[in-house]
């Protein structure tokens, strides 16, 4: 059966390790206190699966989950036990590379001055995307090393970049800046290209001549460049400025670190692993954050804005909508865990928001 004919959609739930196991169950409890018409399987794939027999991803998993399911809800991959992280490695990356899932799309948006670490920023000022190019760049594990160990060592790191790979990540941030609004309804109207090709001229060479060439074909956009350096003390500087922001692997990873900060730290922060028509993966920017993993005490909001954010691409806008109406008001109210202003747990500011978006209230 073809499942993106179906009326209820459906969901892979890979909650993963550390605080994903605790995040990812209050926003699959969100998710249904918003009444959306999805099923919902778990997988237990990450480091107790593999610990127990080796498997990081079972036979044919990921065609799989491309075949059976409309979108797949990801927790973090990473546990202390498993030194050479190659679960993480062969799952995250796997799915984001063998699935061919290209559009790493990182909204940043504050909703509440008080996250704000900078003064005077108001949630209007914070409100922008990043397009992370999720399948290239150095993040390929092209490379090697020569004389291991001695004085005369040799290491290289490739940095991949095809034309293919420059191009549609491009031309998906003009397409996502045509039909995205801003938080306040109105439209987005700037794309700006992010590289460092001062210095890494061939890699750099080619970003500046796909972002020119796929530019023209938006002439409503205004095409904007940044080095990552000076980005970098932009965002800090005035954030308001930015609109929709592209840009390879391993500065998107970078500057997403540094945009979650804007928005209230990592807890807060969502994304989308996107290849459009194909099956989708999202996760909260966070990693499984051992040291505080298994204490209750992780911020479950990126994860619960990151469930939002799958509904809303699988058209469940209303229930997306609720969903960030309820966190807003969260974080209005300091419903919330310790890390953003708040008292409660993890499991106790996930039932909050849940009650909001059921219109029940918290039942505890
Ligand atoms: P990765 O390399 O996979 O990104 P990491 O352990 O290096 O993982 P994170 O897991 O993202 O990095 O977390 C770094 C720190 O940020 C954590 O130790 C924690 O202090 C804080 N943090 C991250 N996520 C949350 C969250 N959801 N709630 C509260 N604090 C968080």
């Amino acid at each position: 059966m073809d499942s993106k004919k179906r009326t209820s959609k459906r969901i892979a739930v890979i909650p993963g390790d550390g605080i994903g196991r605790e995040v990812i169950p209050e926003a699959v409890s969100v998710i249904r206190a918003s009444g959306a018409a999805v099923e919902m399987t778990e997988f237990d794939w990450g480091a107790d699966r593999y610990l127990r027999d080796q498997t990081t991803v079972p036979p044919e998993g990921f065609a799989m989950l491309g075949r059976d399911f409309d979108a797949i809800l990801v927790g973090a991959f990473g546990d202390p036990r498993v030194k050479t992280n190659i679960h993480a490695k062969e799952i995250l990356l796997g799915m984001r590379f063998k699935m061919d899932l290209y559009a790493n799309v990182r909204p940043v948006r504050l909703l509440d001055a008080a996250l704000c670490p900078l003064k005077g920023v108001e949630p209007k000022d914070v409100d922008f995307s990043v397009l992370r190019e999720n399948t290239e760049g150095v993040y390929t594990d092209a490379g090697g090393v020569l004389k291991l160990g001695t004085a005369d060592e040799i290491a290289t790191q490739e940095d991949i970049n095809t034309r293919k790979g420059v191009e549609r990540i491009i031309r998906y941030a003009f397409e996502y800046c045509q039909t995205q609004t801003r938080l306040d309804g109105s439209p987005r109207s700037k794309v700006l290209m992010c590289d460092k090709s001062n210095a890494m001229t061939y890699a750099g060479g080619l970003w500046q001549r796909a972002f020119k060439e796929v530019s023209a074909e938006y002439p409503k956009i205004a095409a904007q460049h940044m080095y990552v350096d000076t980005l970098c003390m932009q965002m800090v500087r005035d954030p308001r400025q930015f609109d929709v922001i592209v840009t390879n692997n391993m500065f998107g990873d970078i500057i997403t670190d540094l945009a979650a900060a804007l928005q209230g730290g990592l807890g807060m922060a969502a994304s989308g692993n996107i290849h459009p028509g194909r099956t989708s993966m999202f996760e909260p920017v966070h990693g499984s954050a051992p040291p505080i993993a298994g204490k209750n005490v992780a911020n479950p909001l990126g994860a619960i804005l990151t469930a939002a954010m799958m509904l809303r691409h699988l058209a469940f806008e209303e229930e997306a909508d609720r969903i960030e109406a309820a966190v807003l008001e969260a974080v209005r109210q300091k419903k919330t865990t310790e890390d953003i202003g708040g008292d409660l747990g993890t499991r106790e500011a996930g039932d909050w928001v849940a009650g909001q978006v059921s219109g029940k209230g918290v039942s505890s």
